[in-house]
């Protein structure tokens, strides 16, 4: 779609047959679908962020502490029109290490030591609730890890309680309270008392259901499990749910995920998150029990995203970008449609206009014109509750050139496009000579056809969806030579 005020409607025939109308009129925020380039993703494939923040959680330092985290508080609720909330909790333990696994986590069997982790978790609620306004609500809730459901179902109701006699939590219908679960140590039962709690969106991790990869990476979890958390999600009234794969896992090839794909796509999620494997075994110790000659070559893990790319959009999944995939009736199409998409730390996000606190171990916030993060070492993190101090390891303050960047590389992640007539308006910059660099580096991303110029308008092409981070990139002020082109590197 090209002419903003143009009103069309989708239409979606279901793999079943249903046939689907989404009243919602198609803005000019509805990105093209990807087109599959191996040559050129092979060729402009580099390494760099994800962009769940800008600028990146590389650049936050030891210096933002307590006293910042408060002033941006008091700052966020002197705000003309008060934001609503988004909060995230980190649950960090598991059960057993996914040798896969870069997430900030605790192994253990111990459930008991849920107690001690809960008690200082409730103590940084007391302390940071108060900061934020009463009245302003928290329309939405995270529950993410490590496993959430390592918290048995009394546990989930208390810390339910905890969070709303301190926080506004919405009742309105349109609230998204979403939480993670580990289907090998959930059933049915839990996401119905889930549901009593008010929870209302469901994630489940899968990775991959063939059993020699799940061999391979120590996660091993039936279909039926799988299948019977997601059938009672929905038969519970949950409003949207999720998957996570992964490709590039060791003994992955393309028939064997293909017939995951095939698999997925029949349990019906709401989006699926295909995220591509990143063997780092000097940052990520659990990894260094993945024999490295068991990953897929460069060009196998090519074909392998390729392959979801086409099985999943020619299942009718839409491509929301980064790995994401969703339903075109899924809340997070509807938001990339009406231009209200965000990244977060979670992936893609609908309710752009909230501010985001993280609680828990390594939790992540975003409020107003700041970031930070917790400590990610469960002593100091319970050092610091215990002293009666915020848990706050690092952050960062935009300054006003992040502020504009930041709204750039949204735009980019999330519509794929931007109108730089408008934003140069809203920033009051001149767009061509602040950015003149990156519209440079750009040109030849223009040669190759990842990115377009129709007026004013900088518009990622369907070449170029699947390197939609290499040209947000371009206007990233932290990085420098790392965002050149290079030849060497797939996916
Ligand atoms: S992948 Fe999930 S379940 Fe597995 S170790 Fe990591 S956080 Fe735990």
């Amino acid at each position: 779609m090209t002419a903003s005020d143009a009103r069309c409607f989708l239409i979606w025939i279901k793999a079943d047959g249903d046939r689907l109308q989404d009243t919602a009129p198609m803005s000019s925020h509805a990105p093209r679908p990807p087109r599959f380039d191996a040559e050129l993703i092979a060729r402009y494939d580099v390494a760099g962020p994800r962009y769940t923040s800008y600028p990146t959680a590389p650049q936050f330092h030891d210096a933002f502490g307590d006293a910042d985290l408060r002033a941006a508080a008091k700052l966020s609720n002197e705000d003309p029109i008060p934001r609503d909330l988004s909060l995230y909790v980190h649950v960090p333990f598991c059960f057993s290490p996914c040798f896969y696994c870069g997430c900030t986590r605790i192994i253990t069997r111990d459930r008991g030591k849920t107690e001690q982790y809960l008690a200082h978790l409730y103590r940084e609620i007391e302390f940071t609730a108060p900061l934020f306004d009463r009245d302003r609500k928290v329309v939405q809730l995270h529950l993410g890890g490590g496993t959430p459901n390592f918290l048995d179902v009394p546990q989930m109701r208390e810390l339910m309680n905890v969070l709303g006699s301190h926080f506004s939590l919405s009742s309105a219908g349109e609230r998204e309270f979403g939480i993670e679960l580990d289907p090998r140590s959930a059933d049915p039962g839990y996401v119905r008392a889930l549901a009593d709690m008010g929870f209302n969106r469901l994630s489940v991790g899968i990775q991959d259901f063939d059993p020699a990869v799940q061999l391979a990476v120590n996660r091993i979890q039936g279909i039926e499990d799988t299948a019977a958390l997601l059938n009672a999600a929905r038969e519970a009234g949950f409003r949207s749910t999720s998957v996570d794969l992964i490709y590039g896992l060791p003994r992955q090839t393309p028939e064997s995920f293909a017939r995951t794909l095939d698999t997925v796509i029949a349990l019906e999620p709401d989006r699926i998150a295909a995220y591509s494997y990143a063997h780092l075994p000097q940052i990520f110790k659990p990894q260094r029990q993945i024999d490295g000659s068991d990953l897929p070559d460069a060009a196998s893990k090519l074909a392998l995203l390729g392959l979801t790319v086409d099985k999943l959009t020619a299942a009718g999944y839409v491509y929301i970008g980064m790995d994401h995939f969703a339903r075109p009736l899924d809340e997070l199409s509807r938001a990339q449609r009406a231009g209200t998409l965000q990244r977060n730390f979670q992936g893609y996000s609908t309710h752009a206009e909230c501010d985001i606190l993280g609680l828990g171990l390594s939790s992540i916030s975003r409020i107003g014109g700041t970031y930070h993060q917790n400590a990610k070492d469960v002593l100091a993190y319970y050092t610091a509750l215990d002293q009666g101090r915020m848990p706050v390891k690092r952050g960062i303050e935009l300054n006003h050139d992040d502020h504009i960047r930041r709204d750039l590389i949204n735009a980019l992640m999330c519509q794929g496009e931007v109108d730089t007539a408008a934003f140069a308006l809203r920033h009051g910059i001149e767009f061509d000579k602040y950015f003149a660099d990156a519209i440079r580096r750009l040109s030849g991303f223009e040669a190759d056809g990842l990115v377009a110029w129709q007026g004013p308008t900088l518009r990622i092409t369907a070449a170029g969806r699947l390197l939609t981070r290499q040209v947000a990139m371009q206007f990233d002020a932290y990085l420098a030579p790392a965002r050149e082109p290079r030849f060497s590197r797939a996916i």
